[in-house]
Parts: C-alpha cells; structure tokens; sequence
C-alpha cells in the first residue's frame, strides 16, 4: 500500500496583513517526515513508476512525498531537509509560470487576499459589475454559505462569485487588472517560482513531475484545452531537462477536476503515474493514473489528522 503526502507553501514566516496563504515551516516539515518514518518506508519515484502495481498492493507501508505548484520555497526550504533525511520526492510545476512568466491565478488570488480585507476585495470586484454577476441573490448566498462552511460568511460570498459566478476567463482577467495595480509579475515570478537550473536539478535527480500548464480545473475543460493543458507543460520540461516526465498532478485534484476525459488524455499524453487529491490510502486496485493523496494537513502532526488516522485504522484493525 502506498500512501502520497502533498505540499505546497514551506516558510518560516506566513505573517501577512491578512493570512490567507497557508503551508507548513521547514521545522514542522520536518518533524513530519520523522514521524511518517516510523508507519512506513519512503519510496523513491523511479521506485514507483517501475513496480506501480506490486508497490500498491503490497502489504508494506510505502510513502511518497509531493509538491505541487512549483514553488522556490520548496526547493529552497524542502529539498535540503528530503536530502539530509535521503529522501526523494516529486514536484509538480505549471510551465506557465515559465513560458509565459506568468503568475498562477491561484496565487494571485492568495497574494491579493493576503494584502487586503475580504470586505474591500469584494468592494473592489463589485466595481467591476461583470454583467452583474458580483451581486449575489438570497438563494445564491444560502448556496455560498452551506458550500464554504468553513470560512466566514464574508468569505464564503466572495469565494463563491469567484469560483461559481464568473467563468474562468472572466476570473482571468478581473484578477489580472486587479493583480498588475497592487503586484508586479515579474518580481512576483522570480521570487515565488523555481528557477530553470533547479527544474533541470530537480530532474536530474528524478523527481520532477508536470501539474499541466496553466492549474485550470482539467475536468470541466473541452477535450483540445486538456490535450494542450497537458502537452505544452511535457514538452516544456522534456525539452528544458531531456529527461522523460511521466508524473502528473491535476491541479485542485478534486473528483470534478480528474472526471473523465482527465485520466484517460493524460495516458494519451504518455503519462503514467497520475495524482488526484482524494483523501486516503492506496491499497491496491487504484489505476496509476488516478492516485489517491493526503494534504500534508491530513498527515500524523497535521491539523486534520484523523483523515490519516481513520484510513490506517480500518487497514489495521
Ligand atoms: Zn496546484
């Protein structure tokens, strides 16, 4: 059995006006490679990729570690601690933020709610008036509210104008015009993003891996945007590192954004390996292409544990 452990933020300090970007510290890291180490045996990609079906059905605990979204703070604060502890793991990049020196509209969104009230985003988007569809009706705010049951209500309206009221597109370039007033991009991407020598470092050492080119939300796409999500972001790191990249992980990674056609383009894409973010332990009849994976908050030491705890139990009992 195989159980994936994913990552994105690692600093020291997440300290910001408002906190909106969320991760764990190089200490804490760490301390949860220690503790993984104790219920399992960490596998090296390569491992994996050669013997996918034994490592999945074996009765040993095996782990791996990922990193999505390309982040130089995982290079930087990560990989000294995987390689003190002779740990190999995988980090996914969006080549976007490459090729187009480009910042991710998920961190621009982060970037932009860690420096403003939620009150004055919304004020902001409200602004814009996007065919009306920033005012919400009763019905919808009652949908918001039920959906984003976690976060403040404030919170919940503004994520659901975000991500059920404007379409991509629309998204792409509100927060765009919003984005270029407060951040300038190409700082942003040469603080925020790995550099190509590390890519090139990264894939030396057989642990790169594609999260497709742009982090769009694969399975509510037209089969030719997921053909091209795929290929242009391959192409990119094969060609950038002449090392094959037979590792993918969908961006969200949720049951919605892997949906058919997402499994089936990333095998047409020469893809083996594939990662969703569904919660639990892989225990042998998963097809490689849609791996089932833990947040790192879900991990032992995480704030949100008993997602581990609950799989590992019913295997033990
Ligand atoms: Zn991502």
């Amino acid at each position: 059995m195989l159980t994936v452990g994913n990552y994105h933020y690692i600093r020291n300090d997440f300290a910001a006006p408002y906190p909106s970007i969320f991760g764990v510290t190089p200490t804490f890291f760490r301390e949860q490679l220690v503790a993984l180490k104790e219920i399992g045996t960490f596998i090296t990609p390569q491992e994996l990729l050669e013997n996918r079906e034994q490592v999945i059905q074996s009765p040993n605990h095996y782990i791996l570690i990922t990193f999505d979204d390309g982040l130089k703070e995982q290079y930087l604060q990560a990989k000294p601690i995987l390689d003190e502890l002779e740990i190999k793991a995988l980090f996914f990049i969006n080549s976007i933020n490459f090729i187009e020196k480009e910042v991710t509209l998920v961190h621009k969104i982060h970037l932009l709610r860690s420096q403003m009230s939620t009150p004055a985003f919304f004020d902001i988007l409200k602004a814009f008036d996007i065919e009306g569809k920033t005012v919400l009706s009763k019905d919808e705010k009652v949908q918001a509210i039920i959906h984003y049951n976690y976060d403040d209500e404030e919170t919940a309206l503004l994520k659901f104008t975000l991500n059920f009221k404007l379409s991509i597109q629309e998204q792409r370039d509100l927060i765009g015009v919003i984005f270029d007033r407060h951040f300038d991009t190409d700082q942003v991407v040469k603080g925020l993003y790995m550099t190509e020598a590390q890519l090139i470092q990264l894939a030396n050492e057989g642990m790169l891996g594609s999260h497709t080119h742009s982090h769009l939300p694969l399975g509510y796409l037209d089969r030719d945007v997921i053909a091209k999500e795929y290929m242009t972001s391959k192409n990119y790191l094969e060609q950038l590192t002449n090392k094959d990249i037979p590792y993918v992980s969908y961006p969200y990674g949720s049951r919605e954004a892997c949906a058919a056609p997402v499994e089936e383009m990333a095998k047409s894409a020469a893809h083996t390996i594939g990662f969703t973010m569904e919660r639990s332990i892989n225990r042998g009849d998963e097809n490689p292409l849609l791996l089932k994976r833990f947040d790192c908050n879900d991990l032992p030491l995480g704030k949100n544990q008993k997602a581990f705890d609950h799989a590992y139990r019913l295997i033990h009992k």
